[in-house]
This record gives C-alpha cells, structure tokens and sequence, in this order.
C-alpha cells in the first residue's frame, strides 16, 4: 500500500472553517429551520460589477475567435503586470517583477518552494491559517506540540502591543508572513511600524511575505497599501495581493506577487529568477479570461467600481463594530477592513462561538482557530448582503 505523507498528518484537526461548517450543520440539525447568518467566512457575497464583469464576458468571448485567441500566458500579460505595477506602486516596478497568479493563497502556498532547510516560519498570532499549515505541508515546520506547531515562531499581536508584535523577537534567517490589514484582527500597521519591520527584517537576514489581499479597504491616507512604500523593503521583501476581496474575484482566481530583482539568498543568487523558474514548472499561468477581468478592473470604471464594491462591505463593517460597541463588547478593526476582532475576556472562543450561534443564530469565527493569542477573540466577518448584516445585528443585542 501506499503510504501517506506524513506532513498532511501533522496538520491539526482539520481546517478551521470545516470545523465551524460541521458545527453549523449540528445546530441546524436540532433547529431545524432556524435562519442562520453567517458573519463567519471570509468570501465576498456581492456581484461582481458591470464595468468588470463586461471585461470578464469580452474576455470569453475573445476566446472564441481567431484573431482574439490566447493560449498559455505563462507569468501573465504583460500588459496586465505594467498596468499592475502603474495603478498600485506607480510604476516602480518592471513587468517581470509582478508575476500574475490564480490567487494569492495559492502562491503563499507555492512561495514556500523557495526556501532552503533551516528557514524558520513567523507568523503574527492570530494568522491566516495558510502561512502555517503550508509551513507545515512544506517541511518548513513540525507536529503540534500543544499551543503550536514545531519550528514556526509565533509573534503574538494583542491588545497589550497593539496588535504588532515585538520585533526583538523576530529569529534570524526567518520568512516573516505579515498581513495588513490583517486577517483575522482588522488591524492595520502605519508606516512607523512598518519602517521597524523592514529594519529588523533587513537585519536579521529575514524575508517578509507581505499579504496585503486588503489594502483597497484602507481608507485612512496615512496608512501604507504597501511594503514597498517603505524604504529597503525591496531587498527584504515579497508581497502578495489578489483581486479577490476588492473585485469579489474570490471565484474567478486572480492575484498577483511582486519579487524585487533586489532580493537576494544568503549566497547572493536571484529570488525573482528562481521564482520564474517555479512559475514555469508547476504553474502554467492564470486564466486569461481572469486576466481580462482583471485589467477591466484597473481601468478608472473598474478602479471605481473597486472603491465601490470596498465601500459596501467597509458600511457594513460599521453596522457590526457599532453594534459590539453598543454592547460595551470592546473590538478592532473594521475601518480600514472588513473584519471586526471582538474581545471576550477570559472567555474561550468556541463557548462565545456556540453562544452567539444558540442566542443569535449567527456563525462566526472563533478567535483561537487563528492561534494562541486568539483565544477569547471572535472574528466578525463583514462580507455579507445587506439586510443579513442589519439582522444579524439586531439579533447580537440579545449578547447583552
Ligand atoms: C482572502 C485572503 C487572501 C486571498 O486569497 P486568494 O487566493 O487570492 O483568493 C489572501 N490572504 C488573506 C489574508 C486573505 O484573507
């Protein structure tokens, strides 16, 4: 017989979002027809709008005739890498410096091929799930020991730092996942803290992987979109986005990765040349038809239906954050994201979690599922319709 890799059986009981769907489908086994809404999940309800859409459609129908057909577009349009590079860091980087991708969860994911034995995991704790499970599916981290898995430093982000963690602790020779805004807190790093970052990533021999898959939800202007609005980060850093979040591409599949030629190995050999190299070997390219949405999207109708389509959720972000704010529920995030971080003191996560689903039939995420220094936390997620958010928001005043 086969045997299996043992790396998939060092990922801790299954996925966090499994987890709460199976939790779902219990209660709504004993209620049957309760009208459950879910604040839980990260994926955008809302449809994909006209400008972008006829993108989308034209794309298809290109497809489909001789002079429009296009075959394998391998690290994606050119035009679409420049017009990338000119909307979101203008113009500061080359077109094979943005390599286009099926979604950035799925590069963080491949990203991980770069790196040699003795490359420590970091993550802020809470994280998003993928940085560590693919640390641990890459070889890169070990077995759960208790409150984490082996190898992978944790850098807790709580109220007591603020939501950023101590960079003293940062290890050496590290790759440093760091999203802002950040999934699952809402917490958004100025550029103060994010100048300390690319200094103590610069000294300490360390790689940051910038996932900036919110940035269009920012709204305060003294906040960075991006790493590399602070000087030195292109010999220190990778960033990943995606047009999930801002243009509800959740289902369509496409992100995108700059990798500075700066960046460099210890032994002075190019990242961007081996991520190329990567690129070309186990992925072909992302759908082109993403592709023509995609730079669609980034023309002015497209960028403003994006501000848009950021502006309805960011609305309903306020609705839940007002709402735990009326029941002395303190919370982060919210304004320059679409997560609300809410703070349950020396309760755990999934006795809050099952609370809020009996009281109020909502689903949400239990803070732990995103790490240690989770516990006592609930993720409210503002992807969601309208009048499912005001509901859910009335129903959360029977918390008090
Ligand atoms: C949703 C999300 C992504 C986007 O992933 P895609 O694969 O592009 O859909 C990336 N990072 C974080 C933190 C996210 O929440």
């Amino acid at each position: 017989m086969v045997k299996r890799n043992l790396r998939i059986a060092n990922i801790k009981a299954g996925y966090l979002f499994p987890e709460i769907a199976k939790r779902r489908r219990e209660y709504e086994a004993a209620h049957p027809g309760a009208k459950i809404i879910s604040l839980g999940v990260g994926n955008t309800t809302e449809p994909i709008l006209p400008h972008i859409n006829a993108g989308l459609v034209n794309g298809a129908k290109r497809l489909g005739i001789a002079e429009g057909y296009v075959g394998y577009t391998d690290e994606g349009f050119e035009e679409l890498r420049k017009r990338i590079s000119d909307v979101f860091y203008k113009g500061a980087f080359a077109p094979d410096e943005v390599f286009i991708s099926d979604g950035a969860k799925c590069d963080i994911g491949r990203l991980q091929l770069l790196f040699g034995p003795g490359t420590k995991p970091v993550v802020q704790d809470p994280s998003y799930p993928v940085y560590v499970d693919g640390s641990v599916l890459s070889g890169a981290a070990g077995c759960w020991q208790g409150t984490g898995y082996k190898g992978i430093a944790y850098l807790p982000c709580t109220a007591e730092n603020n939501y950023f963690p101590d960079l003293s602790q940062l290890p050496r020779d590290s790759i440093f996942y760091f999203c802002s805004p950040n999934n699952p807190t809402g917490a958004t790093a100025n550029r103060d803290q994010l100048t300390a970052l690319v200094k103590a990533a610069t000294e300490k021999g360390s790689i940051i992987i910038f996932d900036a898959a919110y940035a269009e939800y920012i709204r305060d202007p003294a906040l960075p979109k991006s790493i590399f609005e602070i000087d030195g980060a292109r010999t220190c850093a990778i960033e990943v986005n995606s047009f999930s979040k801002p243009a509800g591409f959740t289902g369509v599949r496409l992100g995108w990765t700059i990798v500075p030629k700066e960046l460099k190995y210890d032994g002075g050999e190019s990242v961007n040349a081996d991520w190329s190299r990567i690129c070309g070997t186990i992925f072909n390219g992302a759908s082109n038809i993403a592709q023509w949405g995609a730079l669609a999207s980034l023309e002015p109708e497209g960028l403003a239906e994006i501000r848009r389509l950021c502006d309805f959720y960011l609305e309903n972000a306020a609705l839940i954050r007002q709402t735990l704010q009326g029941l002395y529920i303190s919370c982060i995030g919210g304004d320059n994201s679409p997560y609300i971080w809410a703070y349950f003191p020396v309760r755990d996560s999934w006795e809050v979690f099952a609370e809020i689903l009996e009281k109020c039939q909502v689903v949400t995420t239990p803070g732990a599922g995103f790490g240690p220094a989770g516990q006592s936390f609930i993720r409210f997620s503002a992807f969601g319709h309208r009048g499912d958010v005001e509901e859910a928001c009335g129903r959360l005043s029977k918390l008090k």
